[in-house]
């Protein structure tokens, strides 16, 4: 047996020839930065996130800076991270020259804790920056309330949540702004690397649209110093084709999670959590267990492959070295990373596969309680 965490080439061939006349096209027609693909797909997913600008970048950190740059974030400001997330939320705050400041997840949704924001907000404090973790949105509203109370900006880490739901309106324009990644791996994802942000205002646009093609408006003007950070319109083709189909492949990673969800209940893994008033589009389904490295074990002997999202937080991370953290500062965070396990999950993957993976956790569920 064996059973990929997830398989991107069966992802590519499900929309081969829709995709290969997409790109070729797009190859053909002698225009290669920015132009009708580009404009396209950004009016496109600017709709599907039910928001008013959409700004094509080079990839989801990028899009993260790039909104923070807009926003007047850099030296000296402070903005308020997950403890737990992907090094990438935190990279963004530090090359602004900002520093990040880390708050812990509620334990049973592994979202950014709404009531521990204030107690982290100091002087210096300029943004929050959630981030959908796992595809299930965060508890947005409370994290916007304490934000306009202390005059702070939101900027959502959406690179795991496309097409998600909070209170039945799509993640896209809660916040301030909200930034995307398209890495092959996320569910919508590009051929490459590919980013956008998406907002309701029209200024931040305005100023990543500028930020994104060195500091230009106007061929060789330059209003400020900026970044050479494009979507380019191969990857934009390729992403409008996937964009259609967005909403299907959402619809089926759906069902393989409450198949999930019904089958592992009482094996004593822990099982992620959904408030009634989010829509997950599970980008990964992530379960707990004190011997998560024994479970891995066992999964990868019988072929299934899966990953730790994420083995090290990133305050424990060498590259925040000599940043003032220590191990056991933010125990919900390295509490998960010791635990958290992603089955394989993806559009693709057959109904078949699932019940393999089913069979083999609650055979290993099993043998974990006798020898306990
Ligand atoms: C993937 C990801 C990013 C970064 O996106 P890239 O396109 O790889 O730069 C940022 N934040 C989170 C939570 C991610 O999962």
């Amino acid at each position: 047996m064996k059973i990929p965490f997830l398989d991107l080439g069966a992802a590519y061939c499900e929309l081969q020839p829709e995709l290969e006349s997409a790109v070729l096209t797009s190859l053909r027609s002698g225009w290669y930065i920015g132009g009708h693909e580009v404009d396209a797909f950004e009016q496109e997913f600017a709709a599907y996130t039910e928001t008013q600008h959409c700004v094509g970048v080079a990839n989801g950190l990028d899009a993260l800076r790039l909104a923070l740059l807009a926003m007047g974030i850099g030296a000296g400001d402070e903005v308020i991270v997950p403890s737990n997330t992907y090094i990438a939320t935190w990279l963004a705050v530090s090359e602004c020259g900002a520093v990040p400041v880390p708050v812990e997840p509620v334990e049973s949704t592994c979202n950014l804790d709404p009531g521990r924001i204030e107690a982290a907000i100091t002087p210096r404090t300029k943004a929050i920056l959630p981030v959908h973790l796992y595809g299930q949105p965060a508890d947005i509203d409370p994290i916007v309330d304490v934000a306009r109370k202390h005059g702070l900006r939101v900027l959502e880490d959406a690179a795991q949540a496309h097409g998600a739901r909070y209170k039945g309106k799509r993640i896209g324009g809660h916040g301030d702004v909200v930034a995307w990644s398209f890495y092959p791996g996320k569910n919508l994802g590009a051929l490459g690397d590919a980013g956008a942000i998406t907002t309701n205002n029209a200024d931040i646009a305005d100023r990543i649209r500028v930020l994104r093609n060195y500091g230009s408006r106007v061929k060789y003007v330059n209003e400020v110093q900026g970044y050479n950070s494009r979507l380019d319109p191969v990857q934009a083709a390729a992403l409008r084709v996937k964009l259609k189909y967005l909403d299907e492949w959402n619809t089926r990673r759906a069902r393989i999670a409450a198949r999930y969800t019904v089958a592992l209940h009482g094996t004593g893994l822990i099982l992620p959590s959904v408030p009634e008033w989010v829509e997950p589009i599970w980008h990964l389904y992530v379960v707990r267990h004190p011997q998560r490295d024994r479970l891995q074990k066992s999964l990868s002997e019988a072929g299934i492959g899966t990953l730790i999202h994420y083995p090290i937080p990133p305050h424990l991370q060498q590259a925040y070295e000599g940043c003032g953290f220590a191990a056991g500062q933010f125990p919900i965070a390295e509490r998960m990373a010791n635990q958290v396990l992603s089955l394989p999950m993806g559009p693709q993957l057959q109904d078949a596969d699932v019940e393999a993976v089913i069979a083999v956790l609650q055979d290993v569920a099993r043998r974990f309680e006798t020898t306990r």
